[in-house]
């Protein structure tokens, strides 16, 4: 049995964090291939290494002095390194770190979170540490080379027992350091994970798992046990954030299950996202709805033009306008000779202008309107598919809450349905649902 084990920040934030890290890896000897985050946030008001390091190069970019916050994150090393008795040499580590500071290399400074932490840890935990400018390769257009990766790490895996490779950060073909985009370590994980071809990728965080519904907005929500890869997509994209998206596509190539867990509560079995889900549900009572989730602050932009439906290439012109801007599109829901695009009220801003005037002046539409303040609710459910009703009873709960619905789209393999509302109805909608597919059941 061949496990990942990747540690999310808050799981390696003090010195306590660690031991957690420790007995967990402990408890079991298949627990070989660890990746580790930088030291992230212990309590509320604390603050990731990350953010600190980024912060750091700030102020070097703009000439202030940086030797405050140079302290305090040299600091939180410090202290770690007491507390556990560690023997590495964290004044000469800071000593190079400065002296490349002042060459300003800002991917450099921010990955020198996951090096060290991935470096203490590994001489806590009696592991081979392995630097992920080694092996993780990136080609020069930043996609993963995966073919050197797996040649890389190949050669450092062969005879080791235990390895700690920090996560987030690897390097260009030419040795230049590169970081992924934040919450990165997941991918490095996945990546890990896809290479040794684990048996699970274990994701440990500080919530056991998914809920099914965000629990600042629903209370006490139940945990999702099991759930499939493209479920999961659905709703990391709306808004469910444990895990990085883009860390599911390593995994997903090798049909490798995510067990996201709980570091602070590890007998906990968390929630398990695997490709098919089909053995399990027929052992299981499961809802028709595994998730809900969603965002504020969308647009619509609603055209109507006499004809529409029978102009060909209509839609194509209307979407090469905001491709034109680079505006990413959630929704288009289309009627007979009206059409709304959907966006995040964000992207489209700066350009409104400009679009409405292309809309109205080169596609000659009769009417522009565009709606503000929407929110997107995305249910999510593999027991959705083919059965009926389910759409029925989401619609019809609404109305029973006097929702207003704005938008609704189906995603065409039955898995997700969104409905756009207004942001005043937001946390409503997202509890009536609850209570309709959970509480009721
Ligand atoms: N430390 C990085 C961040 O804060 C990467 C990670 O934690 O996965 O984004």
């Amino acid at each position: 049995m061949i496990k990942v084990s990747k540690f999310g920040g808050s799981s390696v934030a003090n010195s306590e964090q660690f031991k957690k890290v420790k007995k967990i890896i402990e408890s079991d000897i298949n627990r070989k291939f660890i990746v580790t985050s930088a030291l992230g946030k212990g309590f509320k008001d604390d603050n990731k290494i990350t953010d600190l390091l980024y912060l750091c190069y700030a102020h070097v970019k703009y000439n202030v002095s940086y030797d405050n916050i140079f302290n305090i994150i040299k600091e939180k090393f410090i202290t770690i390194k007491n507390e556990l008795s560690l023997d590495i040499n964290l004044e000469k580590e800071f000593e190079d770190i400065k002296k490349i500071i002042e060459e300003k290399d800002e991917e450099y400074l921010v990955s020198r979170g996951e090096y060290l932490t991935a470096k203490m840890l590994s001489e806590y935990l009696g592991a081979t540490f392995i630097d992920a400018k080694d092996v993780i390769i990136f080609n020069y257009d930043l996609s993963l080379n995966m073919e050197e990766i797996k040649k890389r790490l190949d050669l450092y895996l062969k005879e080791k027992q235990k390895i700690v490779l920090p996560g987030f950060y690897g390097s260009l073909p030419n040795g230049i350091i590169k970081v992924m985009s934040r919450g990165g370590s997941d991918i490095t994980g996945a990546i890990l994970a896809n290479v040794v071809n684990a048996d699970v990728y274990e994701n440990w965080t500080d919530v056991s798992g998914f809920l099914i519904a965000d629990p600042r907005i629903v209370d006490n929500p139940k945990r999702i046990k099991m759930i499939n890869y493209n479920e999961l997509r659905e709703m990391s994209y709306m808004g469910a954030n444990v895990l990085h998206d883009e860390a599911i596509f390593p995994i997903k190539e090798k049909n490798i299950p995510i067990n996201v867990k709980n570091t602070n509560d590890p007998n906990n079995d968390g929630t398990m996202i695997i490709n098919d889900c089909t053995e399990y549900d027929k052992k299981n009572k499961v809802y028709a709805i595994t998730g809900i989730t969603g965002k504020k602050d969308f647009s619509v932009i609603s055209l109507v033009k006499a004809n529409m439906s029978s102009e060909v290439g209509f839609l194509r012109k209307v979407l090469s306008i905001f491709e034109k801007y680079n505006i990413s599109i959630e929704a288009v829901p289309v009627g007979v000779d009206s059409l709304g695009i959907v966006v995040q009220t964000k992207s489209v801003e700066e350009y409104l202008y400009g679009i409405i005037g292309e809309l109205k002046n080169g596609l000659q539409c009769d009417e522009v309107n565009v709606i503000n303040k929407i929110s997107l609710i995305a249910v999510v459910g593999r027991g959705m598919k083919e059965k009926v009703g389910i759409s029925g009873k989401i619609f019809a709960e609404f109305g029973n809450n006097k929702i207003n619905i704005k938008v609704i789209n189906q995603s065409s393999d039955e898995i997700c349905i969104i409905v756009g509302v207004e942001n005043k109805d937001f946390e409503r909608a997202i509890n009536c649902i609850y209570d309709k597919f959970i509480l009721e059941k």
